[in-house]
C-alpha cells in the first residue's frame, strides 16, 4: 500500500514511541503528586515543554499542552477573544479566512451564535491566497483576534503569515494561526513569524493522536475552555497526557531538525508528480498555489469524474489518498475551501488530495502518478454511456 494521505494522519515515530514508552508503564506518575513518580512525571513535562519551546523559539511558559489542535484552536480562537472581550467589552469582532479548518470556524461561529460577536470572513483568491490589504481593510476597533491559517490541509496554500501578522500588529489585534498542517514542514519561529498564538498537533507529525500545542505570547490572557484543576498555568484544567506530550515534543524535535533537507526533498518529488499527472491526465485541475505550497500536499480536480469514485479505484490500485479533508470526507455537500477558490460545486466533487509524509519516496510517486491515470481513465469509462 502507498499510503498519500498523510495530512489526515501520519503513523507515530519509533523515537516517539519509545521516548513516551516509560510514562505509560514505570514512570506512570500524575505530575501533580508529591512523591517520586510524580517528580518524574512532572519533569518529563516539563522537559517537553522546553524542548517545544526551542522548536518555537518561545519560552516554556507559553506552551500549553492540549488534546489535539482542534483544542488548540478552540482555545486561542475563543479563549483569547473572550478575554479580551472581558477587559474591554467593545471588542466584538473576530477575522479569519475563507479557508479556515472548521476547529477555527466553528469556534469563531460559536461566537457569533452564543456571544453576539460578528465574524469577518477574508476570501481567498484562486490559489487560496489572502491578500494583505483586504486583512488591513478588514480589522476595526472592535477586533478582538486574527486567525489565519499557515498552510491550508486541503489544497497546501501556505499564506504570508509574518507580513499578515505584522499588518494585525500594528492595529494592536492579536494575531493566531493555525500551523497544524505547517508544522514539520515549515518554520515555527514565533517571533520570526511575529504570531501571538499558534496550534500544533502531534498526530500530524509523528505522535499519537489526541496530543497538541498552542503557544501563546507572554502576558496574553487566554480564557480557559476547560476548568478544573489549574494546569497548564491554569489555561487547559485536567490530568496532563505526559507520554503524549513527551511523543509530541520529541517528533517534533525530530522533525524541525530535519525540515530544511526533508521540505527541499519532497518539494522535489511533489513537483515531479504534479508534472507527471498533469501530464498524463491533461485536463486535470491542480488546486491551491503552484509554488507557495507545502511540500507534502497535491491535489487535483478531474472533471467528468466522482473524486469518491477515483478514490476507490486508486485504492483498488495500491494507493491511499483522499478526496479532501478527513474531516470533510464522507459529506456529499462540496469543500467550502475548493468553493472559496472560485471552482464550480460540480468540479469540486472530483477533488482527490495527495499528501505525503516525509518518508516518502521517488519510486512510490511515480506508481501513484501512473495509478492515477489509470484510475481516471477507469471512472470515465464507467461514466460513459455504452454503445447500444
Ligand atoms: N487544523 C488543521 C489545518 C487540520 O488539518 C486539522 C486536522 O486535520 C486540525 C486543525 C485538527 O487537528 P486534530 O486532528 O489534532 O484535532
Amino acid at each position: 500500500m502507498i499510503f498519500l494521505d498523510a495530512a489526515a494522519t501520519t503513523p507515530v515515530r519509533r523515537e516517539a514511541l519509545e521516548a513516551m514508552w516509560p510514562y505509560l508503564s514505570g514512570e506512570f506518575g500524575n505530575p501533580s503528586s508529591h512523591h517520586s513518580l510524580g517528580e518524574a512525571a512532572a519533569a518529563a513535562l516539563a522537559g517537553a515543554r522546553s524542548a517545544v519551546a526551542k522548536v518555537l523559539n518561545c519560552r516554556a511558559g507559553e506552551v500549553t499542552f492540549t488534546s489535539g489542535g482542534t483544542e488548540a484552536d478552540n482555545l486561542a480562537v475563543k479563549g483569547i477573544a473572550l478575554a479580551r472581550q472581558a477587559a474591554d467589552p467593545s471588542l466584538n469582532r473576530v477575522v479569519i479566512s475563507a479557508i479556515e479548518h472548521p476547529a477555527v470556524e466553528e469556534s469563531a461561529r460559536y461566537l457569533e451564535r452564543v456571544h453576539g460577536f460578528a465574524v469577518d470572513v477574508l476570501a481567498v483568491d484562486g490559489e487560496g491566497l489572502v491578500s494583505i490589504d483586504d486583512l488591513r481593510a478588514a480589522i476595526r476597533p472592535e477586533t478582538a483576534l486574527v486567525s489565519i491559517m499557515y498552510a491550508n490541509n486541503e489544497i497546501g496554500t501556505i499564506q504570508p503569515i509574518a507580513a499578515l501578522a505584522t499588518v494585525s500588529r500594528e492595529h494592536g489585534v492579536p494575531f493566531h494561526t493555525d500551523a497544524v498542517q505547517a508544522a514539520g514542514w515549515l518554520p515555527l519561529d514565533v517571533k520570526a513569524l511575529g504570531v501571538d498564538a499558534l496550534s500544533i498537533s502531534g498526530h500530524k507529525l509523528g505522535a499519537p493522536k489526541g496530543s497538541g500545542v498552542l503557544f501563546t505570547r507572554g502576558r496574553l490572557r487566554v480564557e480557559p475552555l476547560i476548568h478544573g484543576g489549574g494546569q497548564e498555568r491554569a489555561r487547559r484544567s485536567g490530568t496532563e497526557n505526559v507520554a503524549g506530550a513527551v511523543a509530541l515534543s520529541t517528533a517534533l524535535r525530530l522533525s524541525h531538525a530535519e525540515q530544511p533537507e526533508q521540505a527541499a526533498r519532497v518539494s522535489a518529488l511533489r513537483n515531479q508528480f504534479i508534472d507527471q499527472v498533469l501530464a498524463t491526465v491533461p485536463d486535470a485541475l491542480l488546486t491551491g498555489h503552484r509554488s507557495h505550497r507545502l511540500p507534502s500536499v497535491a491535489s487535483f480536480c478531474f472533471p467528468g469524474t466522482s473524486g469518491e469514485s477515483v478514490l476507490l479505484e486508486l485504492e483498488r490500485l495500491g494507493v491511499v489518498c483522499s478526496s479532501g479533508s478527513a474531516c470533510a470526507a464522507g459529506s456529499d455537500a462540496p469543500s467550502p475551501v475548493l468553493v472559496s477558490l472560485g471552482i464550480t460545486p460540480e468540479t469540486a466533487q472530483t477533488a482527490v488530495r495527495f499528501s505525503f509524509t516525509s518518508t516518502v519516496t521517488d519510486a512510490e510517486l511515480e506508481q501513484a502518478a501512473v495509478a492515477v491515470e489509470t484510475a481516471v481513465g477507469r471512472v470515465r469509462n464507467l461514466a460513459a454511456p455504452q454503445p447500444g
